[in-house]
């Protein structure tokens, strides 16, 4: 038989090798901006379109390529950074594998415009799909423009693998923060759509912390530090009070490198023992320096994994490092479990006297006043008709004692199906199940409803229809409330402060780093406003509104995730019935705003069906 083996055309392997080393557009961030930070830049500016799909593009003021090594950049294997495998094992550079430019290239429309600082003019470079176009020189500041376009134009089955603009930004960001946490002497700016998402300043490590993850942040951090002879510790962790349900604030940098490393993640939460509520986890910025030839980053194609040579000394020594800070700055005793996690922000009213949440339901309320033992009746009303029981009185003390017993629905298409037209007896027809599932009788059958989606809804529409119809009230507060931020969420906020406002929020002044709350909408607790916010700002983050409208959306969204009843609290009966009102009264009660199902029914026939076997 003839020879069968040929080696594979170049622009072959090169797509080849773009499968490990771009999974999406965030690796192509990465990529870029690792270049650019190992070429000695002090600025670096990144500018997506479309979440990356569209545009990729990092201009630097580093060190620039002539000419000749501008062309060698693309080819796979070229590198400036090593020369031996021995250099291998003395890396101070992220890049060293000579990969990434080739391999974007392979798969995308890549532009380099380049000078050094020695050269007159710059030069250019066109490549599409690998096809290497003619260099041209060109006008062009010091130091290095990579713009990447159409990512995956060649290869459709990997276009069409990509998330959501809201994902894939969400991985662009998450790259972003890795690198500029690791190099805060480094000025970072980054744009997306037009819009500024982060823009920091060269500063200390805290500042720029406090930069990416906002003003608040700085409260929360205590610093940890150690020298030995194995490995240097700097860096910060999150006091206990702090911690989050989320793993969001975890960062590990080996070497100025960001690495996963789970037995280094375990070390920490160790130290954090018995600190820590169920469920809750520890933050951390924690920056180690090794000998370059006591590690092996070599494992892994994108490198976040890393390999220690002693590794049972470096957790013995990173976990007493983190209990000495936990121990020093003494946080672990001000620990208390039971305590409400909203009274440890670290908002100005913490020092204030604490006020009983507004979550009471009729403190007139007398079960043994004869009127109030009578049944709930649920009226069908016309259409267009106006909704009485508004979403409030999930909260509101209903003052007019004998009224709430007949609460009015409007008889939107799916309330009609569900009850009656005649007035429905649901005397005690409500239960709740497992603090968590409302159980109603229907016409039909009966209705289990999810009592967290069920007010994320009744709120949302109430939300949405303060924010585009009308405001929504308001309830002073007696001492103004600061919050801090970072520039860029004051930036978010100040862009979205009209919308907030007609939900009820009422800002008195507004600084480039900070807010002062005046007002807020009736109903929410102060203890809740700074949780709001969080959210709101984290959901901007990840999805920049269009239009105005999808912002209304947002803010809606945001409000009701924050606000609603979550599984696990108890609701006594009239809260029970005034949500199921609610619900029905609302335009969409079957799907959450987060498009989950709200409710199930079962009916009569299915459960007779099933009693027949
Ligand atoms: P690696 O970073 O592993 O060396 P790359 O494919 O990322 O491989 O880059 C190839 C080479 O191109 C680098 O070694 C460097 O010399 C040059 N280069 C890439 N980006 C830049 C930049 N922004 N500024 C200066 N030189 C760069
Ligand atoms: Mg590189």
């Amino acid at each position: 038989m003839a020879d069968i083996i040929q080696l594979l055309p170049d622009h072959v392997a090169n797509q080849i090798a773009a499968g490990e080393v771009v999974q999406r557009p965030a690796s192509v961030v990465k990529e870029l901006v690792e270049n650019a930070v190992d070429a000695g830049s002090t600025l670096i500016q990144l500018i997506v379109k479309g979440a990356g799909k569209t545009l990729v593009q990092v201009v630097d003021n580093g060190k620039g390529m002539s000419e000749r090594d501008m062309l060698l950049s693309v080819q796979r294997h070229a590198t400036s950074k090593i020369r031996t495998a021995e250099d291998l094992f003395q890396l101070h550079t992220k890049g060293f594998r000579g990969e990434a430019l080739a391999s974007i290239a392979a798969i995308a429309h890549l532009e380099i415009t380049t000078r050094q600082e020695e050269d007159q003019v710059g030069v250019q470079l066109k490549i599409e799909g690998g096809a290497i176009g003619d260099t041209k020189p060109v006008a062009c500041d010091e130091g290095t423009s990579i713009a990447v376009k159409n990512l995956f134009f060649n290869i459709p089955a990997r276009r069409n693998f990509l998330k959501s603009d809201t994902v894939e930004l969400r991985h662009i960001i998450e790259e972003f923060q890795r690198i500029a946490l690791a190099h805060p002497d480094i000025q970072f700016d980054f744009y997306h759509n037009n819009s500024e998402l982060f823009k920091l300043p060269p500063s200390n490590l805290r500042q720029r912390i406090v930069n990416v993850f906002g003003g608040k942040t700085n409260e929360k951090l205590v610093p940890v530090q150690e020298d030995t002879g194995v490995v240097k510790i700097s860096g910060f962790i999150s006091k206990p009070a702090f911690t989050k349900k989320t793993r969001g604030e975890q960062f590990f940098f080996v070497n100025n490198r960001f690495v996963k490393n789970s037995y280094l993640h375990h070390a920490v939460s160790s130290a954090f023992e018995g600190l820590l509520k169920p469920g809750y986890h520890p933050g951390y910025f924690i920056f180690l320096q090794v000998e370059p030839s006591s590690i092996d980053i070599n494992i892994h194609p994108t490198k976040t994994e890393v390999k220690f040579d002693e590794d049972q000394a470096m957790y013995a020594i990173l976990r007493s490092t983190v209990k000495h800070s936990l121990g020093q700055f003494n946080v672990t005793p001000a620990l208390d479990f039971d305590r409400d996690a909203n009274l440890d922000t670290p908002y100005s009213y913490e020092n204030k006297a604490p006020q009983l949440p507004a979550v009471e339901v009729d403190s007139n309320f007398n079960p043994f006043k004869e009127d109030n033992k009578g049944s709930i009746k649920v009226k069908s009303y016309p259409k267009h008709n106006k909704v009485e029981a508004s979403w409030e009185s999930l909260y509101v003390s209903m003052d007019s004692g004998d009224d709430y017993n007949t609460v009015s629905i409007e008889s939107e298409s799916s309330s009609e199906e569900l009850f009656s037209e005649q007035e429905t007896d649901f005397s005690a027809t409500t239960y709740q199940l497992h603090k968590k599932y409302i159980v109603t009788t229907i016409k039909s059958g009966m209705v289990i409803i999810n009592q967290h989606r069920a007010h994320q809804r009744v709120l949302y529409e109430q939300y949405l229809k303060n924010i585009t119809v009308d405001t929504g009230n308001s309830q002073q507060l007696l001492f103004p409330l600061e919050l801090k931020f970072s520039t860029t969420e004051m930036e978010l906020l100040k862009s979205i402060k009209d919308s907030l406002e007609r939900t009820g929020f009422v800002f008195s002044e507004m600084t480039s780093d900070s807010i002062q709350v005046s007002g807020m909408p009736l109903n929410i607790s102060e203890s809740d406003v700074g949780g709001i916010i969080d959210q709101l700002l984290a959901d901007f983050q990840q999805e920049v509104p269009e239009s105005s409208l999808s912002q209304s959306d947002i803010l809606a969204k945001a409000m009701c995730r924050t606000l609603a009843v979550k599984s696990g609290t108890h609701l006594n009966t009239v809260a029970q019935e005034s949500l199921v009102n609610n619900l029905f009264a609302t335009k969409e009660p079957m799907v959450s705003p987060f498009q989950k199902p709200i409710f199930i029914t079962m009916s009569l026939e299915e459960l007779d069906k099933r009693f027949l076997e």
